[in-house]
């Protein structure tokens, strides 16, 4: 399935969880519907500090509509850390970082092997 955005909506929601969360992170699973990303799953168990996504891994389920995952860094570094790279491929394709301050631009879309990619929103 070709993935041709996110829908804006959603994002919105993910601002809102980064900010919640805050100052830990969340990670959420992000799905598909007709080529666009428009709903989450969240994952379960509390994450508290640090930079933790991968450590999820194994809570992941199996999905087709999987298209990719999202998850904050509450220290506003909008870029994937090491451990990020080695968990982008084993869940899709496209993974966001939400970055405090959690403004409508404190967001990048990442392919799995960890290059940004210009994802478009959709209304
Ligand atoms: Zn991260």
């Amino acid at each position: 399935m070709n993935i041709r955005g996110i829908r804006q909506e959603l994002l919105i929601l993910l601002l809102e969880l980064g900010r919640n969360s805050h100052p830990n992170e969340f990670v959420a699973l992000l799905r598909e519907r007709d080529g666009i990303i428009e709903e989450l799953d969240m994952l379960p168990g509390t994450i508290t500090g640090g930079d933790s996504a991968s450590l999820l891994f194994d809570m992941m389920p199996l999905d087709t509509h999987l298209a990719g995952s999202a998850h904050s860094h509450p220290n506003g570094v909008i870029r994937p850390s090491n451990a990020d790279v080695k968990f982008f491929p084993r869940s899709g394709r496209y993974h966001l970082i939400i970055g405090y301050p959690y403004r409508e631009s404190d967001w990048k879309c990442f392919t799995a092997d960890g290059n940004p990619h210009d994802m478009e929103v959709i209304a």
